[in-house]
């Protein structure tokens, strides 16, 4: 589990918990804080839920274990620190609400694991209108993104269809601070590249209006894909 959401402001429910009586058993972690009623009565999340300190302290990234993830059917890590970030929209539904967000999630991953065939959901991490970072093969695996490059770099996919416009700027922000966590953490070298994916495939992904964001962002096309 790489992952770690920031608790403190986050409602029960948005860490995929419910309220029940501590005394009961909880498979995950108890929370206090976040329900009403009597003292006794805490947060019961499926999985290990801590406060985020340091790296990646201005986003919030949401494990897989929170959205629910099914188990890879293999992984393969991935050399790091990485010199390429490639940038993707999955050109379907929007989501901004962080239960329509775990619901493309899902979709999206059974749609690449039982459709395409692969071992799992395709990006590194998605990112959702709702502002949340969606933990996909995470940092550390080798993703199936952008043929020929997926062995040297990671990729963020915004969900939706960013032809005409571009995502909201909560979204677009949680990406540009997702990369700077990447390098805090030495997951993505501090001389990395940003590309969109049609930068190295004919294809119209990322989307026009995505596309002519990221061209303002740092580093890109700081280097070729190497
Ligand atoms: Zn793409």
């Amino acid at each position: 589990m790489i992952s770690l959401i920031n608790a403190s402001d986050q409602p029960c429910i948005d860490l995929g918990g419910n309220c029940q009586d501590d005394s009961s058993t909880c498979s995950g972690s108890y929370y206090s804080g976040k329900c009403t009623g009597s003292h006794s009565r805490r947060c019961c999340t499926r999985t290990v839920v801590e406060h985020v300190t340091g790296d990646c302290s201005n986003i919030r990234i949401i494990s897989r274990d929170i959205w629910g993830a099914r188990s890879p059917k293999g992984t393969s890590n991935i050399h790091l620190p990485v010199p390429n970030f490639f940038i993707h929209h999955t050109a379907g539904k929007h989501c901004t609400t962080f239960s329509a967000c775990i619901s493309r999630m899902k979709s999206i991953q059974n749609s690449h694991m039982d459709e395409n065939g692969w071992a799992d959901i395709g990006y590194s991490f998605l990112v959702g209108e709702d502002g949340n970072v969606y933990e996909g093969r995470g940092w550390d695996r080798v993703g199936s993104h952008t043929k020929g490059y997926n062995r040297i770099g990671l990729a963020a996919s915004f969900m939706g269809n960013f032809m005409m416009d571009a995502p909201n700027s909560t979204a677009l922000d949680a990406v540009k601070e997702l990369i700077q966590c990447g390098i805090r953490k030495g997951k993505v070298s501090h001389t990395y590249a940003l590309f969109g994916h049609s930068d190295v495939k004919n294809t119209e992904c990322p989307g026009t209006a995505l596309y002519n964001v990221i061209k303002t962002w740092p580093r890109f096309h700081a280097h070729s894909p190497k």
